[in-house]
């Protein structure tokens, strides 16, 4: 808990202090003798040659001084405003300056939230100051004392708006029996007060997010606050607005469409412990709420919750961290979670809880499989075989509602065999090896090897060699053209530009103004729409062969989420999946909504090719304006890297190898990656400074 606030940190330790025996019944005096230091973390905007700064403390400062209060510091021949990160009894330092001021009453980060920016510093190799830049919005770090505040924030959209509207809370539904025994480990540690980390694996549908509302709920009811983490904002209308329904105006919503003055302005309501439940994106684990009391992470397997820039934390991570240091249970729920997480639900730290079965008592939408090889065979070159467009023309009819779903992210070009359906694929690694089409090279992402485009397929001898490239904006023009009247939107990257674009293709599909949904991942989670009777899966593969070790969880993972978006009404629905991998184990496991299944494959390959749980990974990226500069970098650091490890130390030195963007807002990108039990061992002779950036537990 937060609760530490209130108390004085050991600002006089021990040590000093026994040289000054304390006349009897004068305990606190000591203070006024005993040297303070403290270690600082200057908040400027450059890099400085250090990290931290040890500083005295003038005598009339030190009643004020501890971990978490900001401080005016010299700095040379400036002055700095900086964070207390510790209160010390003794310096290294015999000429530290003083500090000049002491800018806080009340400390901006609580001692707990000051360790676990220590802690984020040391897992993820990152600057502590670039930790607590993240923690802490901009304007509540450097404005006035923590009280002052302007007006409250605007709004984005509609669904935002809700979240604010004031009211009586809805009533919660009767939990089920399965729900009752799921949430059970859950509501006793919040009564209880203690950390508790549960894995809750339920399947779309199952009743989850009444779950984590009931454990919001229940830690309200004691006083407490509660964090919601949820993959992005903007994609999760329905679920905020069932959370402003359920705690009418005692909802925070964080999101990336904050101003900084707005974020501050949030930021310190949290602090004053003015808010009660915060829901929002990975940054929202930072919210500096003084008595919190559950923390829920919703779809625990999304790549959202990795941060994409200094500090590359990932928030599921950091918030069990969070959950550990306050004392507090945090709950992890996904219909498919990262096998990482379901192995340490086995393992040990995780307890595991279970929804098998959806709410309704309804059977999943039974998956049809289309062999994309066969459809070839038998002449149909279109995206859509013969059942798919049959069932769209059927769905039309019936007046349901239908989804397309093609997942085209990245700009990678994965080679494919269209005759066997195999990717050319990397044969140390078992990902797909990425076409480059400038160099006329496909090379493995992970461990370097590389070799010219082949004229016909190492495993069958077809010359039928393609790229794969089809797109949904493609898709949405055949589909047009096929289906006159059929009434199209179309939802991806591209149409959702502007800010509330997403919320109104939604808010238009659900109202029944369009037949059809074409879209990318961005409409396969979440959705509770009764009307979607069919789920047309494009192209499975597209994600199968991304150069990821993941790329089976996460075409599992894809497969499951949208085809959980059919079947919520009363009709009954049908999900067409189109694939050139039938016979992939993530497939076949998605097709039988079997996660087990699918984990215990997928942790088995894990096993066999030393990837993550059984590892762990830390990727070094160089960026610079010549190509030949920054692989000749990369090598060298390669090279000293593995000269200083060693042969035994447990650790790999993959690559180097181009990034997977190798051409980056005109830099080129090499990177390699080291890999093994304990990476923190590499974490010191990691290749730091201009150019180079640090990446630990890589998400792509
Ligand atoms: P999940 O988060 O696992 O996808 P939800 O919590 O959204 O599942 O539940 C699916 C649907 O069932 C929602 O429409 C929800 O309102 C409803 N629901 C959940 N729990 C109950 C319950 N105990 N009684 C009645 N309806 C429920
Ligand atoms: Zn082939
Ligand atoms: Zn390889």
């Amino acid at each position: 808990m937060y609760a530490y606030d209130a108390r004085c940190a050991p600002g006089v330790p021990d040590g000093p202090a026994a040289r000054f025996p304390a006349p009897p019944g004068a305990r606190i005096m000591l203070a006024v003798t005993a040297p303070v230091f403290v270690s600082v973390v200057p908040d400027t905007r450059g890099m400085l040659p250090q990290e931290r700064y040890t500083y005295s403390v003038p005598d009339e400062l030190t009643g004020s001084i501890r971990p978490g209060v900001r401080v005016q510091v010299p700095f040379g021949a400036r002055s700095l405003p900086g964070l207390v990160v510790a209160v010390l009894d003794q310096s290294d330092h015999a000429d530290a300056r003083p500090i000049s001021a002491v800018l806080d009453e009340e400390p901006l980060l609580s001692e707990a939230m000051v360790g676990l920016a220590e802690w984020i510093a040391d897992r993820y190799c990152a600057p502590l100051p670039e930790v607590i830049k993240a923690m802490v919005p901009k304007g509540a770090r450097s404005a006035g004392p923590a009280t002052g505040r302007r007006r409250g924030p605007r709004t984005i959209s509609a669904a935002l708006t809700a979240a604010r509207a004031e009211g009586t809370a809805l009533q919660p539904p009767v939990l089920t029996e399965a729900q009752r025994q799921a949430a059970a480990p859950l509501l006793e540690a919040i009564a209880a007060g203690r950390h508790r980390a549960v894995l809750l694996l339920g399947v779309t549908g199952s009743g989850k997010t009444e779950i984590y509302l009931a454990a919001i709920d229940a830690a309200l009811a004691l006083g407490r606050q509660a964090i919601c983490l949820v993959p992005e904002i903007a994609l999760t209308p329905q679920m905020i607005r069932r959370f402003a329904a359920r705690f009418p105006g005692r909802l925070a919503v964080s999101h990336s469409g904050l101003t900084d003055a707005e974020r501050a302005v949030e930021w310190r309501r949290a602090r004053l412990g003015e808010i009660d439940v915060v829901v929002g994106s990975r940054s929202a684990v930072f919210a500096p709420l003084p008595r919190l009391g559950v923390v829920v992470v919703d779809e625990e397997d999304a790549s959202a919750y990795k941060q994409d820039r200094v500090p590359r934390y990932h928030a599921v991570d950091v918030a069990l961290e969070l959950g550990r240091r306050a004392g507090v249970p945090v709950v992890l729920g996904s219909a498919t979670p990262r096998v990482e997480t379901y192995y340490r639900a086995h393992t040990g730290g995780l307890e595991l809880t279970t929804l098998p079965e959806r709410i309704t008592g309804r059977a999943l939408p039974p998956i049809e499989v289309v062999d994309l090889r066969e459809e070839l065979r038998a002449g149909n070159r279109s995206p859509l075989s013969l059942s798919l467009a049959r069932a769209l023309e059927a769905s039309r009819t019936d007046g349901g509602q239908s989804i397309l779903y093609l997942n085209r992210r990245g700009t990678a070009t994965v080679v494919l065999c269209r005759g066997c359906g195999e990717p050319l694929g990397c044969p140390n690694c078992s990902v797909a090896l990425v076409y480059h089409a400038g160099r006329g090279r496909c090379d493995c992402h992970y461990c370097g090897s590389s070799r010219s485009l082949p004229d016909r397929c190492p495993g069958c001898g077809s010359t039928a060699i393609r790229a794969l490239g089809m797109g949904t904006e493609r898709l949405e023009a055949e589909v047009a053209e096929r289906f006159p009247g059929l009434r199209l939107l179309r939802m991806d990257r591209d149409t959702v530009q502007r800010r509330d674009a997403y919320f109104e293709i939604y808010e238009r599909f659900r109202a029944g103004e369009a037949d059809c949904l074409i879209g990318t991942q961005m409409v396969a989670k979440g959705w509770d729409l009764g009307r979607v009777r069919l789920v047309g899966i494009v192209n499975a593969d597209t994600s199968l062969h991304f150069p990821d070790y993941r790329s089976g969880e996460v075409t599992f993972s894809l497969i499951t989420q949208v085809a959980g978006r059919a079947g919520r009404g009363d009709e009954p629905a049908r999900v067409i999946l189109q694939t050139y991998s039938p016979d992939h184990y993530a497939v076949r496991h998605a097709v039988t909504h079997d996660y087990r299944g699918f984990a215990h494959d997928e942790i088995r390959v894990r096993r066999t090719h030393r990837f993550p749980p059984y590892t762990r990974l830390v990727t070094c990226t160089i960026s610079h304006a010549e190509d030949g500069a920054a692989e000749a970098a990369a090598q060298q650091s390669v090279d000293r890297l593995s000269a200083i490890l060693g042969a035994g130390a447990g650790l790999d030195v993959l690559g180097p190898t181009p990034a997977f963007l190798q051409r980056l807002r005109g830099q080129y990108r090499w990177q390699f990656t080291v890999r093994g039990e304990e990476i923190e061992r590499a974490f010191p002779h990691l290749p730091r400074g201009r150019g180079w950036s640090i990446d630990v537990d890589p998400v792509m």
